[in-house]
């Protein structure tokens, strides 16, 4: 218990810290109205949802306002989304949607103002340690370090340094965008709240109204980077949408992409720092807010500072087995999560 209450409390920081730093700084980045759903897509799930929102306000919640709260069908369908394919929900009362990239950007003003240098267009391609020294090439130039933080999610290269080298499996996510909906359309199509929704699918769809009433609707992409921009992956996802919200069918798509993010063995991001270097990796597609956190628990770390105990900072990356089957590997996850998620 004393485990699960520290990593609930991590994530609960993480979303605070997030909200405090955007109102700190003004960042305009275009935060939503708050809560997280999380929807059953089908009877067993929902039981999950419902023991797990119980469990949350029991052990981890600090009173009747934050936690979580279970939500019926009914009520689900009549004041959040009329969700064709949804058994109930459960409801995270921090959670709250945002403009990633406005986020960055703020971000980036918050460090320039503390006199900080970034190096934009610069990608580390070879490292070399030099005694405890690190020596760091990128096509612009290359430059000594003391310490080093490798912070490059997914999109680092495949071979990088031993410390994290077949650590995270990078998985493409797919997002597609409609055009704006009306106020008729949303009516019709019953969508009452722009609070980030996900389902308890393997294979997850996560989905919310942007703050121009555009449905936002994501999922998993192709295995291969190669086939990502293969237009069927978001044709299938526009298949899903359809699915849960039928009166949208002939909704125009507008937007259509991919990016990387990066999974960790145990499904578990982990900050680790020693002798100087650090990473934190391994946020399995939900960063956005935990990657703040573990920015900062990183710098206590390299700072000199003891950490929660707690296996989030404690353990390094497991390794990933058999990582030149790994592509195939996730084929076959992809197939056994299709058919579980139909028939499980
Ligand atoms: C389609 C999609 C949807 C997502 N949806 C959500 C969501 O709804 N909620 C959520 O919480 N998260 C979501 N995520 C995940 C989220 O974007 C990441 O967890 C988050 O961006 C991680 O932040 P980061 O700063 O660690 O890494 P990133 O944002 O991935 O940034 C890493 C940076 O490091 C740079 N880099 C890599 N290698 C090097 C190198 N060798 N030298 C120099 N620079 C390097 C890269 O160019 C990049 O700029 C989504 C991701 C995708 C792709």
């Amino acid at each position: 218990l004393a485990t699960t209450k520290g990593i609930y409390n991590e994530f609960t920081q993480a979303v605070a810290r997030v909200d405090g730093l955007i109102r700190q700084h003004n960042i305009a980045c275009e935060p939503q109205e708050a809560g997280y759903l999380k929807v059953a897509h089908n009877a067993k799930a929902l039981v999950t949802l419902q023991n797990a929102a119980k469990y949350i306000q029991q052990h981890l919640a600090d009173d009747q306002d934050s936690g979580a709260e279970f939500i019926n069908s009914g009520d689900f369908r009549a004041q959040y989304l009329d969700h064709h394919q949804a058994y109930g929900a459960l409801r995270l009362k921090d959670g709250f949607g945002l403009n990633p990239l406005k986020l960055l950007l703020g971000y980036k003003d918050m460090v320039h103002a503390q006199g900080v240098t970034i190096s934009e267009q610069s990608c580390v391609l070879e490292w070399i340690e030099e005694g405890a020294k690190h020596r760091l090439m990128t096509s612009n130039g290359e430059l000594i370090a003391n310490k080093v933080v490798m912070a490059g999610n997914a999109y680092t290269p495949k071979r990088f340094n031993q410390r994290i080298d077949d650590k995270f499996l990078p998985i493409l996510s797919n997002v597609i965008v409609t055009e704006p909906l009306t106020a008729q359309e949303l009516a019709q199509a019953g969508l009452h709240t722009h609070q980030v929704t996900m389902d308890t699918r393997i294979l997850k769809y996560y989905y919310r109204l942007l703050p121009d009433n555009r449905l936002l609707f994501g999922g998993r992409g192709a295995v291969w980077g190669k086939d990502a921009a293969n237009p069927v992956y978001g044709e299938r996802l526009k298949m899903a949408l359809n699915k849960c919200f039928p009166s949208l069918s002939s909704k125009a798509i507008a937007y259509n992409w991919t990016g990387w993010i990066a999974a960790a063995m145990d499904d578990m991001p982990h900050v680790y720092s020693k002798g100087g270097v650090g990473y934190s990796l391994g946020y399995c597609g939900a960063g956005v807010s935990f990657s703040s956190q573990a920015a900062y628990r990183l710098a206590q770390s390299i700072a000199g500072e003891t950490l929660p105990n707690l296996p989030l900072y404690q353990q390094p990356l497991p390794t990933f087995p058999f990582t030149q089957a790994r592509r195939l590997g996730q084929w076959g996850y992809y197939h056994y999560g299709w058919l579980k998620d139909r028939f499980g």
